[in-house]
């Protein structure tokens, strides 16, 4: 095994599932939170934190890998909304079928509740929420029924409680 491939290797293969790769050094944790994966997840999961990394400017990065799991469009644009710039793969039988890009969504449907008690979207039961993206960094999103804007500090506290 070559030194480069050795390198690779900090994280055992899957055979099938997913892999998200060029997390922000530190959050996978995060990112667990967000997905529900604890200790009761029935299948392998590894994580690295902190390897080196060239593709993030802060010379580090997270990796997570999940196997038998496929992420829900709701679970991407959650995780667009967290770790944008990060990668995933989807892995079947040790091959990559699916590289892409994580991205702010444009418009959150239904993941996060309004900041205003007084919003529709608070008391009317059928409607979903929709927030749409105003700023990406810092991050901003305005509600569409409101019009109050939610700011970082809110989402990821609805997103993982910190
Ligand atoms: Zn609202």
């Amino acid at each position: 095994m070559t030194d480069k491939q050795s390198k690779q290797l900090i994280v055992a293969k899957i055979k099938d599932g997913v892999v998200i790769d060029r997390i922000p050094p530190g959050r996978s944790l995060k990112v667990l939170t967000v997905l529900g994966i604890d200790e009761t997840y029935p299948a392998q999961v590894s994580l690295a934190i902190k390897v080196p990394s060239q593709k993030r400017p802060e010379g580090l990065k997270d990796v997570l890998k999940i196997a038998n799991k496929e992420l829900t469009q709701e679970e991407l644009d959650k995780l667009g909304l967290i770790i944008p710039g990060a990668a995933y793969n989807i892995i079947q039988d040790y091959k990559v079928v699916k590289k892409e890009e994580l991205r702010l969504p444009s418009r959150v449907q239904g993941i996060l509740k309004c900041q205003n008690p007084n919003c529709a979207t608070n008391f009317r039961e059928p409607i979903s929420t929709e927030f749409s993206l105003i700023s990406e960094s810092p991050l901003v999103l305005r509600c569409e029924y409101c019009e109050r804007f939610l700011g970082e500090d809110y989402v990821s506290q609805l997103l993982y409680g910190r």
